[in-house]
């Protein structure tokens, strides 16, 4: 729903010192939980703090923190910074916000009502850690360590994950970045250059940019977008293959109104084009090319019309970005992309845009994909133990893999399964730090019943999510401000001959407030408690710190002289590894019993009467992770649909009209928000903003804000070859006045 200016988010916006709890107050009385409201001490005299590294995304923009007395007042982005420079997005300035937010989780938590329907009791950190390690080390007795799964997301999850795989030996832990984003890129490039992507593209020297599906602008790191705007300006041509107008698509020269679900069909008949008139890198392929024979022989099919058919799309469109694309080769920025679990058919999608790379020659060239050489800093962690893999989910009874391309962790549905069947063991213990399954994963009522089902469900937090409503025991976790943590390697992203490397550790620009604890000390205690006291590796995370930079003779002190950075010459970026090559047909693959070279598997269509739901990020917000946010609220408070203006006037919508949505299998959502018409998305798609439509009360101004798209995801698909899901094969109409406003056929 549209912003209402309600009293707190008045307060807050009023004035950065202004500290009003009143909602939260009347939250916490209704829950049990004690406010506190925070007053900043010390003196009026301005004050600059280094070496804080932003985590409002996970891009880990380099910080400096303006402090007033104790209190910081604004960030901005390290001047020193060979990467983010002095800039930083609207999310990193808002990272003050979050950390006085008065919603923040302050005090260990004990759950006295039900899951879902929490009531909080404040306890003592001792009760809740002797609660955490005594209810976790039954479990582990009780059924074996496989009985305790794992959700984590963020920088400060890796520590505690890494205890309770290497050491607890567990394989149920499940990373959202791997199973619902990007871990499909991942391993498709693995099995196709032997090496993951990242987003090492050297836009700034591509005479073409091409992006399938990636909308950069609406989608901000902030290096990334200067190194992608740094292309344009230098004269860059842009594709953009998205079904929606997003603001990449604004800037485009050719924009690809694609049909969702046939971007392989799209990518094979460009390379068949241009092989087929030898238009591709003939001498790359050559000398690089593993398998190019069967590729080229088993993509014959895939004429310009047959692609043009499948994708709705023109021939001559095609046949235009396949011309350009050639002409421009070697210096083709083809962008791997980050969020890449769309439709299930998605590890075949990345494996093509890699082979595309290789028709073009585009790797390690200018202007075409350049990985980073980051510095070596060391990795001080919980050692490895070897726990074999008899429990492991992705291993079946013929001991083969289910998803033999699977990212690492397990994949989500493996774990859901076995803990709701209690096949071939039971799950009965839920650790979840940092991550929010419940609007993360599609599938959300058969979450709760993973959730429901558990022994025991904990959760460290900053916010409180709609997955916190579900813990027995949910403990306050120091925000990125306020710990040491891992330390931000990275390279200087102009990709000058000679490139530079950078070093920033995390140091806290602020105190942690109220009774908030770092992953290092809430791990070890839990550890303690669990029997694996010898096993710590480090006792604090700025031990930690320092340890991982001593391996490389670096120190905090010196960094901190050096302004929070530490800068050093890099390594030349386009110098190839000797046994680098291009496998377009992978025998490992076929093997496995999959397609050997990049193959198009259709998609499910919407049903009669629907639309597909089709969601992405905005700018100004983290999927839900800033939706407390009071200034990233007040910038973008809720979700527009998207919906094609011909289909919206059929059905006699106009922009502004509040709209709720029904799915395939009949799910409403909880909330309303508002109609956007545009031509600038397909007739047959919708689009909305992901992360919104929060139900956590505790949350007082991100609660109910917009539609949760993720609730609308009942259907479940999944990625054959990585078990990774798909999350755009959900299809809605929507509801206006109590009515169903079936979608009118679409082509
Ligand atoms: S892109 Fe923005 S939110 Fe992400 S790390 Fe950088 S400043 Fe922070």
């Amino acid at each position: 729903m549209a912003f209402k200016l309600t009293r707190r988010n008045f307060l807050q916006s009023a004035s950065l010192a202004a500290v009003a709890l009143p909602l939260s107050d009347v939250i916490a009385s209704e829950t049990g939980i004690e406010a506190s409201p925070f007053e900043p001490k010390g003196t009026v005299k301005d004050e600059t703090v280094v070496g804080g590294v932003c985590e409002m995304c996970f891009w880990r923009c380099q910080l400096v923190g303006k402090k007033r007395g104790d209190r910081l007042v604004k960030l901005e982005g390290n001047p020193k910074s060979i990467d983010n420079g002095s800039s930083i997005c609207a999310r990193g300035n808002a990272g003050v916000q979050l950390l006085y937010d008065p919603d923040r989780l302050k005090y260990p938590l004990k759950n006295v009502g039900e899951r879902g329907k929490p009531k909080w009791k404040r306890i003592s950190w001792e009760e809740a850690l002797d609660e955490c390690g005594s209810k976790l080390k039954g479990i582990e007795e009780k059924y074996g360590p496989q009985g305790i799964c794992m959700f984590p997301h963020g920088s400060s999850a890796k520590y505690p994950m890494h205890f309770f795989e290497r050491t607890v030996g567990t394989h149920n832990v499940s990373e959202a970045s791997f199973f619902q984003c990007r871990g499909i890129r991942d391993t498709a490039y693995v099995a196709t250059i032997g090496m993951a992507p990242g987003e090492f593209v050297d836009m700034p020297n591509a005479k073409v940019i091409f992006l399938l599906g990636s909308h950069i602008g609406e989608n901000i790191h902030v290096s990334h977008v200067k190194r992608y705007i740094k292309g344009l300006q230098n004269g860059a041509k842009l594709i953009v293959v998205d079904p929606r107008y997003s603001a990449a698509a604004a800037k485009s020269d050719i924009w690809v109104k694609i049909k969702p679900g046939t971007d392989t069909a799209f990518l094979l008949a460009i390379m068949n084009y241009m092989i087929a008139n030898d238009k591709y890198n003939a001498d790359f392929v050559e000398e690089y090319g593993d398998g190019f024979d069967e590729f080229k022989a088993g993509i014959t099919d895939w004429t310009l019309e047959k692609a043009a058919k499948e994708c709705e799309i023109p021939a001559e469109q095609i046949k235009e970005v396949a011309e350009l694309l050639a002409a421009s080769a070697p210096s083709v920025s083809i962008h791997p992309g980050r969020h890449v679990s769309w439709y299930g058919n998605d590890f075949q999608r990345q494996r093509a845009l890699a082979c595309l790379t290789g028709v073009l020659g585009a790797f390690f060239v200018k202007g075409g994909w350049v990985p980073a050489k980051n510095p070596k800093v060391g990795k001080m962690s919980w050692a490895k133990k070897d726990h074999g893999d008899e429990h492991n989910l992705n291993i079946d009874e013929e001991e083969e893999l289910r998803f033999p391309f699977s990212p690492p962790g397990t994949p989500t549905e493996l774990i859901r399964d076995t803990a709701l069947s209690g096949k071939p063991y039971p799950i009965k213990g839920c650790v979840i730090w940092g991550q929010n399954p419940i609007q993360t994963i599609p599938g959300q009522e058969k979450m709760k019943d993973v959730l429901r089902q558990m022994d025991f469900v904990m959760c460290v937090d900053v916010m409180p999510t709609d997955i916190t409503m579900w813990a027995d025991i949910l403990l306050p976790e120091s925000s990125y401000l306020e710990r040491y943590d891992l330390i931000k390697t990275g390279t200087q992203w102009d990709f000058a001959d000679s490139q530079q490397q950078f070093i920033a550790p995390r140091i806290p620009l602020v105190e942690p407030m109220f009774e908030r604890k770092d992953q290092v000390y809430i791990t070890n205690e839990i550890a303690k408690r669990m029997g694996y006291a010898k096993d710590i590796p480090v006792n604090s995370n700025l031990e930690m710190v320092e340890k991982n930079l001593a391996e490389v003779g670096l120190s905090l002190d010196q960094i901190i002289k050096e302004g929070g950075i530490h800068v050093q010459k890099g390594e030349n970026p386009y110098s190839m590894p000797e046994d680098f090559e291009v496998v377009f047909y992978n025998e490992d693959i076929e093997d496995a019993g999959f397609p050997g070279i990049p193959t198009y598997q259709p998609v499910e269509q919407p049903p009669k009467g629907f639309a597909r739901l089709l969601y992405g990020r905005v700018p100004v917000h983290t999927f839900n992770r800033t939706q407390n946010n009071v200034w990233l609220n007040k910038a973008m408070p809720d979700n527009p649909v998207w919906i094609n203006d011909e289909i919206a006037k059929t059905l006699g919508l106009q922009d502004g009209d509040v709209v709720g949505f029904i799915n395939q299998d009949g799910i409403k959502s909880r909330t309303t928000t508002t109609i956007k018409t545009t031509p600038g998305i397909r007739k047959d798609s919708v689009y909305m903003a992901h992360g919104y439509g929060s139900a956590n009360p505790l949350m007082s101004i991100g609660v109910n804000a917009g539609v949760d798209d993720t609730s609308l995801m009942s259907k479940i698909t999944i990625d054959p070859e990585t078990g990774a899901h798909g999350m755009r094969n959900n299809f809605i109409q929507l509801i206006k006045d109590d009515k169903i406003l079936a979608i009118p056929a679409s082509v």
